[in-house]
């Protein structure tokens, strides 16, 4: 068989080892040079703790050649190289690594895909003095692949979804596991898996089991520590159903769930192990599916954003109508920027989740209905408070369907709704401020946008004015910068007064997140302020924008 193929190829080398590293890689240099005689380059040597065991450091190193030999010729020739630098398999197994060469690429073939993820290998690969172009295509290949790649090496595409217990009272907190559910199809984020676009009030975070290595993240916010607020939790104990959804790991991993307090300091955290190969997840079959239907279908269904409409108080004679609220609600939505530039990019289902009953409880009323999903007034003995609190049953009649945020519309005239990060956001569907509120409760549910109004008086303040705040469209001033400090016009005062003349100026009014002192929003007026309002203001704009590209670019 011929050695050579005629082509020239790139190949790119890890070298790594971990015992009698300096004396092994001077050799293995040596070797490489003999074996790619006319074009080879060296990356820095860099050392790195073992990936997977707790034996002696690393010492790497990239090298880069050119070359028309053919890949089995170079592999033969590499592990040739390794056995003279005394490299023996019984020394490998007993974790004493003379030297190692994986081939990374060989032309346009990738190898060894966990690798390039690694930090040391991009952190070396930028060393190489490569030619500027040759090295701005490399990197870009590096990050090209990584978001598919982590995805593919670390997900499979099914959902997993975790039930939790959020339990305790205004002094202690406690998380426990509760179900697992195992679905097809994955509907969330398939790149920048370890980032979150917003801090929220709690995160859950997947990282390969025994390692520190995150390989997904989301944020959230909840009903629970809603409660907590009141004074009903300052004597007694309760518990709250959570679900998250993450992306179905391939191989075993540790799930950490933590919850933040109003100094964003973690007051309750959980972190367990899920097997993949579990008996007990619960395999959902797929024929139990509600029936829904596509309102509007995005650009791009490989990157979209899902939001699924739920039917809540509709009975299966009512469906009609539960569709023309969905229609409403979806042109609501859209009739602001920078939905409505961006519209494309959301794909919209209404399930049709069928009631007994029409309508929703109204306990001061003593009014109970047997509804799809148990919503109520009267949350936290809060008349105007209309929620469900049946998380677990919410996600039970979505199984199936492609969805990521949910919008529950209640069959109801009277006012009521509210929106938590990534839970759910939910609107009286039949009160005359429906269309407004749908909107505000979506700047909640899918933003983590903070309300803009001021109480005159809050017993319990939301926000502590010496802990900045993680919303984007509030702040204490206490570290305002990476807010919206930029697009505050020179002149304009700090604060700013509520004067006829800045009506369209963005500075810093005083009065928000429900305090009148000492929480600062950007401009006069906005959707998160008040119903009136036609539009979000120019910093919730922003923020808006920002998500969409996050989960959509
Ligand atoms: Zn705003």
């Amino acid at each position: 068989m011929n050695m050579f193929d005629q082509k020239r190829r790139t190949i790119i080398m890890a070298l790594g080892s971990n015992h009698n590293t300096k004396a092994n890689i001077e050799k293995a240099r040596i070797l490489l040079r003999e074996l790619f005689p006319d074009d080879l380059t060296f990356s820095e040597e860099m050392k790195t703790e073992p990936v997977d065991s707790d034996g002696p450091y690393y010492v790497n190193l990239i090298a880069v050649a050119q070359s028309s030999l053919r890949l089995p010729e170079i592999r033969k020739a590499l592990s040739h190289i390794e056995r003279l630098c005394g490299n023996t398999a019984e020394k490998r197994n007993n974790g004493m690594v003379e030297m190692d060469i994986d081939i990374l690429r060989w032309g346009n073939k990738r190898y060894h895909l966990a690798d390039w993820e690694r930090s040391y290998i991009k952190e070396l690969l930028a060393t190489l003095e490569l030619p500027k172009k040759f090295l701005a295509l490399l990197l870009t290949l590096v990050t090209l692949t990584l978001g598919a790649q982590d995805f593919n090496t670390h997900f499979t595409d099914q959902t997993l979804r975790l039930d939790y217990i959020f339990a305790g009272d205004a002094d202690t907190q406690a998380i426990y596991l509760d179900e697992m559910h195992l679905s097809p199809r994955w509907f969330g984020k398939r790149a920048r898996l370890k980032e979150v676009p917003v801090q929220g009030n709690g995160q859950i975070i997947v990282r390969s089991h025994n390692s520190t290595d995150t390989i997904y993240r989301n944020s959230f916010s909840t009903l629970f520590q809603e409660w907590l607020s009141y004074d009903e939790a300052k004597s007694q104990k309760r518990s709250f159903q959570n679900v998250f959804l993450i992306p179905m790991p391939r191989h075993a991993v540790d799930i950490t769930v933590q919850l933040y307090n109003n100094r964003r300091e973690t007051c309750a955290e959980l972190t367990h192990t899920v097997d993949p190969d579990d008996i007990l997840i619960r395999k959902h079959p797929c024929q139990a599916v509600t029936p829904y239907q596509t309102v509007q279908q995005a650009a791009d269904t490989s990157r979209c954003i899902r939001v699924a409409f739920v039917a809540e108080g509709y009975r299966q004679d009512e469906m009609q109508t539960f569709l023309r609220d969905t229609q409403d609600a979806v042109e609501a939505l859209f009739s602001h920027e920078p939905f409505k530039r961006l519209r494309s990019r959301f794909n919209i289902v209404a399930v049709k989740a069928p009631s007994e009953d029409s309508g929703t409880s109204i306990p001061s009323q003593g009014i109970w209905k047997n509804t799809a999903l148990n919503s109520h007034f009267d949350t936290f003995y809060n008349e105007r408070y209309l929620t469900t609190l049946q998380l677990k049953q919410l996600h039970d009649c979505l199984t199936g369907i492609p969805y990521e945020h949910i919008i529950i519309l209640v069959n109801t005239d009277n006012y009521g709704g509210g929106g938590i990060l990534n839970s759910y956001n939910l609107a009286a569907a039949h009160h005359p401020q429906f269309k407004p509120v749908v909107v505000h409760e979506f700047g909640h549910s899918f933003a983590g946008l903070a309300d803009e109004y001021a109480y005159e008086s809050e017993q319990i303040p939301m926000y502590p004015t010496d802990v900045e705040p993680w919303e984007p469209n509030i702040t204490t001033n206490v570290d305002f910068s990476g807010k919206w400090e930029n697009l505050i016009s020179k002149g304009t005062p700090l604060p700013t007064p509520e004067e006829a003349r800045y009506k369209k100026a963005v500075g810093l009014y005083e009065g928000a997140g429900y305090s009148l002192k000492g929480v600062f929003r950007p401009m006069q007026d906005c959707r998160m302020k008040t119903n009136s309002e036609p539009e979000f203001c120019t910093v919730c704009q922003k923020a808006i924008e920002r998500l969409i590209d996050f989960y959509t670019e």
